[in-house]
């Protein structure tokens, strides 16, 4: 492999899709494909306003952008939307499967209604946009880099919330990845996560839990949406050749134990 480590033409050419990136962590990895000289399509399943303001933040680094509305929970919204990237594209290089929904409440209160919809975003919504990409990227013949967007959840029952459907969807995330990287090695697919500890988005917004989060971070505070994106564009690179399979948590030192 040629070139610098901080190559700032590292994605140039190439098309990437990251769902649910109008705001938040998705909108902070959009913007970092987008400053290696990727062309970057956000979707979202109702702010479409919000995606517009993205795209317009990342046209203004000099590379396209698009949006569009898809419900990563629904096969056909799904279908339709990779349908229409791939049309009015011509590739799909890399996806980011940020996409995702949290609520607190207690398993034994939980109906199942709110079981299967945080399943369904999360977790399936995760594999139908997978499954769209790696039979593109196959395809293709030319391989590809998918990064999903895990939590910390999906291996320690943090405290002090309650959201086992929540847990057990990044659960199946982590293992999706290393699944589906094992699965498409051979295409030269690198399917990675990254399990980012409590962050400052809208997901993160109770006033009355931010202090205990950033308490049970070592670093005493919550972390960036930008900590997370570089790190997610950074995967999608050919400096993240060898790595497939990997959980890659970035928690700022995340502990139960006080
Ligand atoms: P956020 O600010 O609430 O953003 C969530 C994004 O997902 C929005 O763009 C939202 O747009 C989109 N979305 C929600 N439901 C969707 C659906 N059914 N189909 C398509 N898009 C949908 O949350 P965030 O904190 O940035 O979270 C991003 C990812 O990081 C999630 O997977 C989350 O689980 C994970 N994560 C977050 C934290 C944290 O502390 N913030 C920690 C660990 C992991 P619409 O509302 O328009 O659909």
């Amino acid at each position: 492999m040629n070139g610098r480590f901080t190559d700032l033409c590292a994605l140039k050419n190439c098309n990437a899709i990251v769902t649910g990136g109008s705001r938040g962590i998705g909108r902070a990895a959009a913007l970092s494909l987008a400053s290696l000289g990727a062309n970057v399509v956000i979707t979202s399943s109702q702010s479409d306003l919000e995606a517009k303001e993205v795209a317009k933040e990342i046209e203004a680094l000099g590379v396209k952008s698009a949006t569009f509305l898809c419900d990563v929970s629904e096969p056909s919204s799904v279908r339709d939307m990779f349908y229409q990237v791939k049309r009015q594209w011509g590739s799909i290089d890399i996806l980011v499967n940020n996409a995702g929904i949290a609520e607190v409440t207690r398993a034994e209160d939980m109906t199942l209604e709110q079981w299967k919809r945080v399943i369904d975003v999360n977790l399936t919504g995760t594999f139908l946009c997978c499954q769209a990409a790696g039979r593109e990227m196959i395809e293709q013949g030319k391989g590809g880099s998918i990064i999903n967007v895990g939590s910390i959840c999906a291996s320690i029952a943090v405290k002090p919330d309650h959201h086992c459907h929540y847990d057990a969807a990044k659960g199946g995330v982590v293992m999706l990845t290393k699944t589906l990287a094992a699965e498409w090695a051979k295409h030269n697919i690198r399917v990675n996560v990254v399990s980012p500890g409590y962050v400052k988005t809208k997901m993160t917004e109770s006033e009355q839990h931010r202090p205990i989060w950033s308490e049970l971070t070592a670093l005493g505070r919550m972390g960036e949406p930008e900590e997370i994106g570089s790190m997610i564009a950074f995967l999608a690179t050919k400096h993240a050749g060898f790595m497939t399979g990997s959980n890659i948590v970035i928690d700022g030192g995340y502990t139960t134990i006080k």
